[in-house]
């Protein structure tokens, strides 16, 4: 019997969130007003446990899970509000989508590059960006317990089927893992995988439970959970049967890695979680940390310090800082490279060797991810030290580059290759990939 219901509010529900009461009504409507442009979703365990309500509106959890105007931008909120209001619903739908459509939906090449081909036609539900893994995007898990404001993926959240990468494809996704021998790792993602049922996981998981292809070594769930419903891991009614699968998982032979996002310090501090980090270690999962680095969030040296601090002691594993992706909310949430580099530099200095295994400040960006090392001198010129730390071309791996020092710049986008180069060496080979669509002609299996 779980003494925990799960329990969500979504936007039509958000007048009985009871701690909103306490917050200035205008503020209110205009959070109203926003949830029809950013997702909104928040679990009861986010509120009633997460939230500092006595520092709303800056609480950082608040900032996270409540979308707010300046997310939007001044200009398109006060337009959007203005509809809302006099009532005038279809100007007001037009505009919303127009806002929508500005806020690059699919970052990254992810619709025109990452997508797989098989017996002639794409896999909508899969991306296969790098030769070692494929991440998969089953139907019944494109939801998350909560949404966070500066989700890359708020795509998925918005109703429009053809922004929507899902997949009940369980064949293909097996048949398409055994034909590719450089597969190592299949990642489950989302939304988020964990507010699926065990049974619907199962059904996923079942044919590489079945028959193990030699190749894949990894299974991997992105999920933020922990942070958001750690009680999925322990109380749900179906908590033991995904336990009992997970089990499955670790005894077939694979390296079993939940992949968790953690924000801030205090989704590390509750018992549930420490309860349910337990419960994942105990039957073999290695847990994984990794989250942007965000503005009105986490952007002090000393909240990643903590929580990677308080991660190692938990027995998970730090590893990814991300800079914020060039989607969604990204004016309001982003930080200049510069200081993404003194935040992570500060904060890893403070910790021991167990904590450094994180990565960062790292971008996912469309030739790969690349990590800011580094600003230095060389030859009188104040240059960024960059390196792929994984990409789409296997070459450009652990290769180290040059930028110009750009202190606004906050996106690979927005540097210009240093020592009067026209070009950053890797654009040529990666145009050709997009406009010939290499990668997936190379993930094609006829
Ligand atoms: S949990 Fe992940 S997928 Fe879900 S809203 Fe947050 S960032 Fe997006």
């Amino acid at each position: 019997m779980s003494e925990h219901e799960f329990k969500a509010y979504n936007k039509k529900s958000l007048n009985k969130i009871k701690y909103l009461d306490r917050i200035d009504p205008e503020i209110k409507k205009d959070i109203e007003i926003c949830t029809n442009i950013i997702p909104f979703r928040v679990s009861s365990y986010v509120i009633d446990e997460l939230i500092d309500w006595d520092k709303v509106p800056d609480d950082p959890i608040f900032q996270m899970t409540f979308p707010q105007p300046g997310m939007i931008g001044t200009e398109k909120f006060n337009k959007l509000k203005f509809l809302y209001l006099n009532g005038q619903n279809e100007d007001f739908n037009t505009e919303v989508r127009n806002i929508h459509f500005a806020m690059n939906p699919h970052p990254a090449g992810q619709k025109d590059m990452n997508i797989p081909v098989m017996d002639n036609r794409t896999l909508p539900g899969m991306q296969h960006k790098y030769d070692e893994t494929v991440l998969f995007f089953p139907s019944q898990g494109q939801l998350c317990h909560s949404f966070c404001t500066y989700c890359f993926r708020w795509a998925q959240f918005i109703g429009l089927q053809d922004l929507k990468f899902s997949s009940r494809e369980k064949e293909s996704l097996y048949r398409y893992i055994t034909i590719n021998p450089l597969i190592t790792d299949l990642l489950f993602t989302g939304g988020d995988p964990m507010v699926m049922k065990a049974s619907v996981i199962e059904k996923y998981v079942e044919p590489f439970i079945q028959q193990k292809p030699d190749h894949l070594q990894n299974i991997r769930f992105g999920t933020k959970a922990l942070a958001y419903w750690p009680y999925r891991f322990f109380d749900d009614k179906d908590s033991d049967e995904l336990m009992r699968l997970f089990e499955k998982i670790v005894d077939k032979g694979y390296h079993l890695a939940v992949m968790a996002h953690f924000s801030h310090y205090r989704e590390l501090e509750t018992p549930a979680v420490e309860k349910a980090v337990k419960r994942l270690r105990s039957v073999g999962a290695q847990i994984r940390c990794q989250a942007p680095l965000i503005k009105n969030i986490n952007d002090k040296s000393i909240v990643w310090e903590k929580m990677w601090k308080d991660q190692v002691k938990l027995g998970a594993v730090p590893y990814y800082f991300f800079v914020e992706r060039d989607t969604g909310p990204k004016n309001y949430f982003e930080v200049p490279l510069v200081k993404a580099l003194e935040i992570f530099t500060n904060a890893y200095r403070n910790v021991s060797g167990l904590a450094r295994t994180v990565r960062g400040p790292s971008m996912s960006a469309g030739p790969g991810k690349i990590l800011l090392e580094d600003i230095n001198e060389i030859n009188g010129e104040k240059v960024f030290v960059l390196k792929f730390v994984q990409s789409r071309i296997k070459e450009f791996v652990n290769k180290v580059f040059f930028a110009k020092y750009n202190e606004n710049a906050s996106w690979i986008d927005d540097l210009e290759p240093a020592f009067g180069e026209k070009e950053f060496f890797y654009e040529k080979r990666y145009s050709e990939l997009r406009n010939n669509k290499i990668n997936i002609l190379k993930n094609c299996v006829k």
